[in-house]
């Protein structure tokens, strides 16, 4: 057994991740007079949030008639009716307030001539239940959104005296034998040491797994440490197979474009000049949802239209728009532009791609972030100790396919829920648990076994290969060949997790170490993202199934949940089960509340 000394601190709530998320609910915490512990691998402001450009949705009809049901049904649509109905409900409900509440807090947001904050208009959100004009719903600071947010809700927590672990490594859960969550174990990065966080309660804040595919627009942090670790205490995944592509991703070089440079007024052609869109979606034309325009270009170039010498991309066009618009509202993309492109937006267009962006699957859980282990009797039931939130967790309000900017409004409404929620869940007076040696020993053993893996495949070699793999099988458009294809060999490249090779043995800055252990991360969100693709025989949101290219409802509308096999370094198998989709909102009609035939399934057309 490994014999490492550790250092035991006791909280009510710990908090893995310091993005948008996990600060709004360690901020939340904190407020509640629950002591709180944020534990955060990077500094909290260099989290992927910081580069959240567009905006965040709420309802504000600050640009035009707008209201929170006509934001519940596009978020309904947008996830071609996955989503879970309650938690779409309080996401477009509580937006409005969620959003000013940010603004109180001191986020700088773009101002209308009356001094309103500024709205813009984004993919797939509309008035009149998907039947008026497009609405002007996405709030913004210029295209530093999430850079405003981060700031201010760091400002936040340290002011009401959360306390923060920066640049701890969270290594695993630990469960006691009920399952309930009790602690976390992490690795402090800059000394070498090991720290024990007993707490009442864990919210897991620890953002998506794009990292997984070879060209994503996030941070190399974003290995979905999550995740694992729920995998590895025995807990499923959900929705894994629904994996978002965002249109303009720089060409060659992964990095985002904003969708509000569309809002704005940018637009697709191809190699013919042609505004494509127009003719694949009349009405929303460029703005239509991800999943769709994503699908619309790949089409494009598959039949000879992409532009570039290998015909293999195409362009975003923003010259014809104001200098001085691009300057207000685009700078931080006119800047990328000319640093990843080379390209002068006056002047040019940028060459993108549909390039991986977001996880619409993760860590299950209900409205209020309380983390799900669903069983045959009850597909709702609650793991007790655990949270999720943010792009780390499920809610479910994104379904299939994530509306743009409502992701930036899902990390504060359940951030905030969650925080309501443990407020009202944690007993603050009862006495801290005594440590469970045994869990504490079970992750240290895995930490030790990674720490001196003595086999041969480098690190950057296996990571590399899940990469390309999952970039190649389990893309934009799947088949049923390339997904078998995907399967094997991502079963084969997990396998390999036995014959790692680490070379640094050290405790200090270690990062040979520490991007070993996320790759054990990234592994079983890899694996369960291709395995429940695979399975999937429907087309629906963002899985785009070329032998079964239409939704089906009756047989598909069911959440996919997946689950490791054992507890160990490497789960290579996945089982599979499913979980019924919520269908009935929090309010009926009569209570204010949607009318269910507005959102009953329908077609998605644009
Ligand atoms: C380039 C880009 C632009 C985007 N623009 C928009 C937009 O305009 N609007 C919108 O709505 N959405 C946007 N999104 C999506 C949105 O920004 C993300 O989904 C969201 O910011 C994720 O926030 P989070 O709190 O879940 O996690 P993150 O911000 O990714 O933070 C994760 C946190 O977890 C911590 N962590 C992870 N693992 C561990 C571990 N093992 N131990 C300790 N700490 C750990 C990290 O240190 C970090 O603090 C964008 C995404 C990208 C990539």
């Amino acid at each position: 057994m490994a014999a490492y000394d550790y250092e035991t601190h006791d909280y009510d709530v710990v908090v893995v991740g310091a993005g948008g998320s996990g600060l709004r609910a360690t901020l939340g915490m904190a407020e509640q007079g629950l002591r709180t512990a944020c534990v955060t691998k990077v500094f909290p402001t260099r989290s992927h949030t910081v580069a959240a450009q567009g905006g965040i949705a709420a309802s504000l009809s600050n640009m035009g008639p707008d209201n929170w049901q006509w934001h519940m049904y596009d978020t309904v649509k947008g996830s071609d009716w996955l989503g879970d109905t309650d938690a779409m409900e309080y996401l477009a409900r509580n937006a409005p307030a969620a959003v000013y509440e940010l603004e109180h807090y001191g986020v700088p947001f773009s101002r209308t001539e009356e001094g309103k904050i500024y709205q813009r208009p984004f993919g797939g959100h509309t008035t009149e239940f998907g039947e008026g004009p497009p609405v002007q719903r996405t709030c913004a600071a210029a295209d530093r959104t999430g850079h405003a947010i981060l700031h201010t809700l760091y400002g936040q927590s340290l002011k009401n005296n959360a306390e923060f672990y920066i640049e701890y490594f969270a290594i695993d859960l630990m469960m006691d034998a009920d399952g309930t969550c009790t602690g976390v174990v992490c690795w402090k990065l800059d000394d070498g040491t090991i720290h024990v966080f007993n707490a009442k309660m864990v919210v897991l804040a620890t953002g998506g797994y794009g990292r997984a595919y070879f060209s994503a627009t996030s941070a190399h942090t974003c290995t979905g440490d999550g995740g694992g670790m729920v995998a590895r205490a025995g807990l499923p995944l959900q929705d894994m197979e629904f994996v978002q592509f965002h249109p303009t991703g720089i060409y060659g070089a992964g990095c985002l474009i904003t969708e509000g440079a569309r809002g704005e007024g940018g637009y697709l052609t191809n190699a013919e000049g042609e505004r494509f869109m127009e003719r694949y979606a009349p009405t929303y034309k460029d703005l239509a949802p991800r999943d769709y325009v994503s699908r619309c270009m790949t089409m494009e170039i598959r039949e000879g239209r992409g532009v570039g010498p290998n015909k293999d991309h195409i362009h975003l066009n923003l010259s014809h728009l104001p200098k001085e618009a691009l300057q207000l509202r685009l700078p931080g993309i006119s800047e990328s532009a000319k640093i990843f492109a080379g390209v002068d937006v006056t002047k040019e267009p940028i060459p993108v791609i549909p390039t991986v962006h977001y996880n619409m699957g993760g860590i299950p859980t209900n409205y209020w972030g309380e983390v799900l282990n669903p069983t045959e009797d009850d597909p709702n039931r609650v793991v007790p100790g655990l949270m999720a939130v943010g792009e780390a967790g499920c809610a479910s309000v994104h379904g299939a396919n994530r509306l743009g900017s409502n992701s930036l409004i899902d990390l504060v409404v359940f951030g905030r829920a969650a925080a309501i929620r443990a407020g009202k869940t944690v007993d603050r007076e009862a006495s801290p648990r005594t440590v469970d040696q045994s869990e504490v020993d079970k992750a240290l053993d895995r930490f030790d076994g990674v720490r001196h893996a003595k086999g041969t495949v480098p690190t950057a070699e296996l990571r590399l290969e899940m990469q390309r793999t999952m970039q190649e099988d389990a893309a934009v458009f799947r088949t049923a060949e390339t997904m078998s294809n995907g399967v094997e060999k991502m079963t084969a490249i997990a396998g390999k997790l036995d014959d790692l090779s680490v070379t640094d043995r050290s405790m200090i800055w270690n990062s040979d170490l520490m991007e070993s252990l996320e790759l054990t991360n990234l592994m079983p969100n890899a694996l369960a993202t291709i395995i429940s693709a695979e399975a999937r025989t429907e087309s629906r949101g963002a899985h785009a199934h070329e032998d079964h290219q239409e939704r089906d409802d009756e047989n598909w509308r069911v959440h996919t949940i997946a689950r490791a096999e054992g507890n160990r370094i490497n789960s290579i198998r996945m089982t599979l089960s499913y979980r019924p989709v919520i269908e009935d909102p929090l309010t009926r009609e009569d209570e204010g509340g949607i009318a269910m035939k507005k959102i009953a399934p329908k077609a998605r057309t644009f």
